[in-house]
């Protein structure tokens, strides 16, 4: 039986097909600009064969249906009928207070998810449209939610509260969730079964850099601590958001520049970060690229910044913790980025952490440990897999239904 993942965003969606029985994906495709012009839907197979299909995709109903007849096309051989889809696994970025673990979507869980849009509006809408129109298209298919915030919901009040007027977290719920959580998660356990050593029994530190950046500190398993806070604009300094940020810059901002709410609101997800510094661009190539070949100072000023932030939270986290056995990179960043990777582990020495140079500067997109052997902490590249976890998520959480 196959898992189909689906990430559905505002006009994309991002899908996979996983054989769950030999742990394999066999397909991996998008459908872009969904309700836009110029629309259009790619796939590749496990064997590389790639195709695109160009056609009018007016919302997400109609780009899943796209999807699933490309699936199911003799031309492809993914699939001989859409009975072969066991379930539907959908990442959802926001579950709020309600949900700690993945959940099979029935109506409670459709409303709750629905109540969620509130706390993430930029991204529980879409979720929720695929979820309906997946119904809509194979009324009777099983579907379950991944939430980003699930692994979080183990951070304890102490960590996740604001120190706000209390009656407004009873209020809004106003308080840190965090988000990536499927992949904090993922990796911290995979660079465990790297390391053999057993999960529920280590202090770990996760560093997930993509265009969107998170930190994890993991103890025994759970979430203690996270870097995004109610939204993800909180923590880490990322491609276009500020990251920390005293509350105090966007009155001031607002006030000078007589900008209103859904305007600041632009500035800090949008136009900040490593783009606002630098100037260059969001993607962290362009900058390495303009900082080492360009000379270009704002360039290498955002670089600094931004392995700065992440070496803070290290220390706060090594705190938080107790100490540090194991550090993970992940994200593109992550994983491609050995300038920045020894940035940030530079002068750690005094709390045992020392990367191994040869192993760190040629390593991308690999798993494997990059601390010195003498190193008190490991330290790892770990690629994450959030699909792998939706689906595997989705094949157990349907397994004990049946
Ligand atoms: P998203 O959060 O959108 O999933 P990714 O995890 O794909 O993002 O990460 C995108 C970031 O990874 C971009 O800033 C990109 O420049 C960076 N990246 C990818 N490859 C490299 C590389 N070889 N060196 C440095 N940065 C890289």
């Amino acid at each position: 039986m196959k898992i189909l993942v689906l990430n559905c965003g505002s006009s994309s969606i991002k899908f996979q097909l996983w054989d769950m029985l030999k742990k394999e994906s066999l397909a991996v495709g998008i459908a872009e600009k969904v309700g836009l012009k110029g629309s259009f839907v790619k796939l590749e197979n496990s064997k590389g064969q790639k195709v695109k299909f160009e056609g009018e995709i007016l919302d997400h109903q109609i780009g899943i249906e796209y999807i699933l007849g490309i699936l199911t096309s003799k031309d492809y051989g993914l699939l001989k009928s859409l009975a072969e889809i066991e379930a539907v696994g959908h990442r959802v970025a926001h579950g709020g207070e309600s949900f700690d673990k993945s959940a099979f979507v029935d109506d409670f869980v459709l409303e709750q998810i629905e109540k969620c849009i509130e706390l993430a509006p930029l991204h529980n809408p879409a979720n929720l449209r695929g979820i309906i129109a997946m119904k809509n298209l194979i009324p009777d298919i099983k579907q379950v939610a991944v939430f980003d915030t699930a692994f979080h919901q183990t951070m304890p009040e102490y960590s996740y509260m604001y120190a706000i007027p209390y009656s407004l977290y009873n209020k809004y719920k106003i308080r840190r969730y965090g988000f990536h959580g499927t992949s904090h998660s993922y990796i911290a356990k995979r660079a465990c079964d790297i390391l053999k050593v057993d999960y529920n029994k280590q202090k770990i530190v996760t560093a997930h850099l993509g265009n969107g950046a998170s930190m994890c500190a993991i103890r025994d398993g759970k979430s203690l601590d996270t870097s995004m806070g109610f939204t993800p604009v909180e923590g880490l300094i990322m491609g276009t958001r500020t990251g920390d940020l005293d509350i105090g810059v966007v009155n001031y901002i607002m006030d000078k520049e007589e900008l209103p709410l859904s305007s600041i609101n632009t500035v800090f997800n949008k136009q900040s970060g490593m783009l606002g510094i630098t100037g260059v661009s969001s993607d962290m190539r362009e900058i390495q690229n303009a900082a080492k070949n360009e000379g270009n100072k704002r360039a290498q000023l955002g670089l600094d910044m931004y392995s700065y932030r992440i070496k803070k939270y290290i220390g706060a986290y090594a705190a938080a913790l107790g100490g540090i056995d194991i550090l993970i990179f992940a994200g593109g960043i992550g994983e491609n980025s050995p300038v920045i990777r020894k940035a940030v582990c530079k002068d750690f020495e005094y709390l045992g952490l020392k990367i191994d140079d040869s192993k760190n500067d040629n390593l991308r997109g690999e798993e494997m440990v990059i601390s010195a052997d003498d190193s008190k902490i490991k330290v790892l590249v770990v690629p994450t897999n959030e699909e792998l976890v939706i689906a595997e998520d989705t094949h157990s959480i349907v397994s004990k239904l049946n």
